[in-house]
């Protein structure tokens, strides 16, 4: 019989900043909404250094967002005039593409994650300053020590689920579609990008059919760089099909994707997890299993994520390395 594989015990989800490093991830799970403000989302305004002020603005906006009362309004949307704490003046929140809206009250926030300074997102919603907020705490230097030491079992798939976790946490309702269906984790070296799909956004009927219009506008304009020729998403939606782009968590993760060189693209990884209908109170691998219902591609997706492959040429490996059934937390699945 082979021997065990080793799995490395990765304690805490953040060892970025000395103030969230100390974070079990048993204690992430059992977070109610006050607690995530006040043990992470807090220390994450307040992390030190000049290079971190990208991370404390996309904080102090999620933070603000958070102490508003967010089960009424429009509150889950980033709204262009949002009222931010006297003495803030940041982040600015952008308008949305012209040709999307210019009557709507939606604005973005930008954000470029550390380690991948090439690429560049909008945050609409306060479940995608989450998932910035989360990616930041959890992006580590390339080649530290720890960085080497994660693994999908022992970290990505863990982070994926506290993000899900999170975002059912945020709001105190029941009303399940405020909340973004699935959330995803899209990985490449020590780039951790963690994105949602657009949930309802009470009070604005078409608030989520504008978001998705301006989402869709930034992904037909990426492209990535294939030798001499610079290629062009072309988001075609699949047949049979009632949902167009931009709605989807792996949005982020195509913008990723794009900015990758060939030799980079097997390299990268992630998943889709569909938000939890219960609480978890204890971080177990039992309830950990219970809350990752990983989500496979949707045709779309699969489509799309095809296309940035025949680019680069990589094979199937790309897709692969997105798909649902590879990614597991069951001991026997190792
Ligand atoms: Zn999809």
């Amino acid at each position: 019989m082979a021997d065990p594989i080793r799995i490395p015990t990765v304690t805490s989800p953040f060892l970025r900043f000395e103030a969230l490093g100390k974070l079990t991830w048993s204690e992430c799970f059992a977070f109610n909404r006050l607690e995530i403000m006040d043990n992470f989302v807090g220390p994450l305004m307040a992390v030190p250094g000049e290079s971190q002020a990208s991370t404390r603005k996309l904080a102090c906006l999620l933070y603000a967002m958070m102490q508003q009362q967010h089960d009424i309004s429009a509150s889950t949307a980033i709204l262009r005039d949002f009222v931010k704490p006297a003495g803030l003046n940041y982040p600015k929140v952008d308008l949305l593409a012209a040709e999307v809206s210019t009557s709507t009250p939606i604005g973005r926030v930008h954000w470029s994650p550390s380690g991948a300074p090439r690429l560049h997102v909008y945050c609409h919603t306060i479940f995608d300053l989450l998932g910035a907020c989360l990616s930041e705490a959890a992006h580590l230097p390339a080649l530290s020590p720890e960085q080497k030491e994660r693994t999908k079992r022992n970290y990505f798939a863990r982070l994926a689920s506290l993000y899900s976790h999170w975002c059912f946490r945020l709001l105190d309702t029941q009303d399940q579609d405020r909340r973004p269906a699935k959330i995803g984790l899209a990985c490449v070296g020590n780039v951790i990008v963690l994105g949602s799909c657009i949930p309802r956004v009470p009070q604005i009927p078409e608030g989520k059919e504008v978001i998705r219009k301006s989402r869709f506008v930034d992904l037909r304009a990426r492209g990535r760089q294939e030798g001499s020729k610079k290629q062009i998403l072309d988001p075609t939606k699949a047949e049979r099909i009632a949902q167009d782009y931009g709605n989807c968590a792996e949005t982020w993760t195509f913008a990723l994707l794009c900015t990758l060189s060939e030799e980079s693209l097997p390299k990268a990884f992630g998943v889709a997890v569909n938000i939890p209908q219960t609480l978890v109170l204890e971080y177990n691998e039992q309830e950990e299993r219970d809350i990752s219902r990983y989500a496979p591609l949707c045709v779309n997706c699969e489509k799309l994520m095809k296309q940035i492959v025949r680019w680069g040429a990589p094979g199937d490996k790309v897709v692969e390395n997105f798909t649902a059934w590879r990614w597991t937390l069951h001991p026997a699945d190792v």
